[in-house]
């Protein structure tokens, strides 16, 4: 396939949107695979929303997942600068490239001004709805006399409207097939307002073609535009790039994806203690399975295998316990000291402490988020009071449990502490023990594992041994026998 050009265009809102990530990642594949460039366009002249810092706020999360794009505004020295041949990448910063073009376009009839009032274009509407017609402008401002229209241009607030041909347009899109739409029922389409800034539509089109973008790749939503920009396209004479409108996203009961029934900033989720793997490997397989015979999928695997075909049409469910079960499976793969890192942030603990290391390891797979350990290893950071009928196993009494903990009490002492930097020694030292003695596993190991962890269900006594250390060990198993 030829290098593709890529873009992610997102308007500044002040967080980053799931679904802003996921169009982001699949372009993101897709250029990475075809050797091509990956853009960051930011379209803010909708000056209403603007947000202060926004972009920089954007950018920042695109690079602690580790995305980074070749061309656009980016950091450098932590000041936002602008790389590429195909700049400048900030609309606000295009304004005047745009009235060339409306102005070709007047000329050529195919755009004209409309210098309708707000009240004028609310009361055709609203007729409209009353006698069920399509919602569209009625073109009165497209019956003026030319004089008239130079005229009232140099005095007149006015708008520029597209004047859509009679006829119909086939969007070829990759998920979605051919989609016709019949130019009857497309409006005359504002390109530019009366503030002299372009709209979406005029400048999506212009930036898309003079940045050199092959592959627009951008939400569902869009999709009922994507006649206008194709139109215009042909209407200026550019290239029409290659179109795949994504599916929404939805929440577990299928309705769209929104604020009131959960998160859907990406930060929240970093913020939560998703691990960033796991986000991106959840995001960027969202309604979409590269080999469809597993989940579990590395960033570089995802941009190899990326297929826009394979992105299914209907809309995809954010699963969030499939984002749990995943981000779970990546908390697994942590090395000791990784995890420790990566777990910083959300504890009120000393990650260089031994102890606390040993703790998140052996707690790692209990939690489906890092937010989730700070509770897990308070256990072992401090212990818990005992409970004398909680040390006793279901199949024995206070005597037993004593006599047992007694014993291994012992054994344990007896043990090189060298024993307790390996997991798998302190197990073999152990069962050895029991084997030897004739013991049964439930009536030493019950009682050893309540002891150390002071809780009805928890680790493993050998994963407790490992994590307190003998000296520790010892202080919690004599605690629990002076209750016995
Ligand atoms: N600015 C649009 C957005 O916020 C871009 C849509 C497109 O990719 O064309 O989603």
């Amino acid at each position: 396939m030829k290098p593709a050009r890529t873009r992610i265009a997102p308007s500044p809102t002040g967080y980053m949107h799931i679904g802003t990530l996921r169009t982001a990642l699949f372009d993101y594949f897709l250029s990475k695979q075809t050797g091509g460039q990956f853009v960051l366009r930011i379209e803010d002249t909708d000056r209403e929303r603007f947000v202060e810092g926004a972009m920089e706020n954007l950018i920042e999360v695109f690079n602690e997942l580790g995305i980074f794009f070749d061309e656009g505004p980016m950091f450098e020295n932590e000041k936002i600068v602008q790389r590429g041949d195909h700049g400048p990448y900030i609309q606000s910063e295009r304004l005047e490239l745009y009235r060339p073009y409306v102005d070709k376009l007047i000329e050529q009839g195919d755009a004209y001004p409309c210098f309708c009032s707000k009240e004028r274009l609310d009361e055709m509407r609203a007729e409209q709805r009353e006698t069920k017609q399509t919602p569209k402008y009625d073109r009165a401002c497209l019956a003026l006399d030319a004089g008239e229209v130079k005229k009232r241009m140099k005095t007149e607030p006015y708008v520029v409207r597209m004047k859509i041909p009679e006829g119909e347009t086939v969007v070829d899109d990759v998920v979605r097939g051919k989609v016709k739409f019949n130019h009857a029922d497309v409006d005359d389409q504002v390109i530019l307002k009366s503030d002299g800034f372009p709209t979406y539509h005029l400048a999506v089109v212009v930036d898309d073609e003079l940045m050199k973008i092959t592959h627009v790749i951008r939400g569902e939503e869009w999709l009922s535009s994507t006649p206008k920009h194709i139109i215009l396209q042909k209407m200026l004479g550019f290239d029409v790039p290659t179109y795949a409108h994504v599916p929404l996203l939805l929440n577990a009961d299928k309705t769209k994806l929104s604020k009131r029934q959960g998160d859907v900033a990406v930060e929240d989720y970093l913020q939560k203690g998703y691990l960033k793997e796991a986000l991106l490997n959840f995001i960027g397989t969202l309604g979409y399975n590269p080999t469809g015979d597993r989940e579990v999928y590395s960033l570089e695997e995802l941009t190899d295998l990326f297929d826009l075909k394979k992105v299914k049409k209907s809309g995809a469910v954010m699963n969030i316990e499939k984002l749990d079960w995943m981000n779970n499976q990546y908390i697994q793969k942590l090395g000791l000291t990784e995890l420790a890192e990566a777990a910083k942030p959300f504890l009120k603990a000393d990650v260089d402490d031994v102890v606390v290391q040993r703790a998140l390891f052996v707690e790692r797979e209990r939690v489906n988020r890092l937010d989730e350990l700070q509770d897990r290893i308070k256990p072992y950071l401090k212990a818990p009071k005992v409970d004398a009928e909680m040390l006793i196993w279901k199949k024995a009494d206070a005597a037993d449990a004593k006599n047992q903990l007694e014993g291994i009490r012992a054994e344990i002492e007896a043990m090189p502490e060298d024993i307790f930097e390996d997991v798998s020694y302190i197990e073999d030292r152990l069962m050895g023990y029991i084997k030897k003695n004739d013991l049964k596993n439930g009536n030493v190991l019950w009682p050893l594992r309540v002891a150390l962890s002071r809780q009805e269900r928890s680790a493993g006594p050998f994963d407790y041994l490992w994590a307190l250390g003998g000296k520790e060990s010892l202080k919690r198993i004599d605690a629990s026998l002076k209750v016995l």
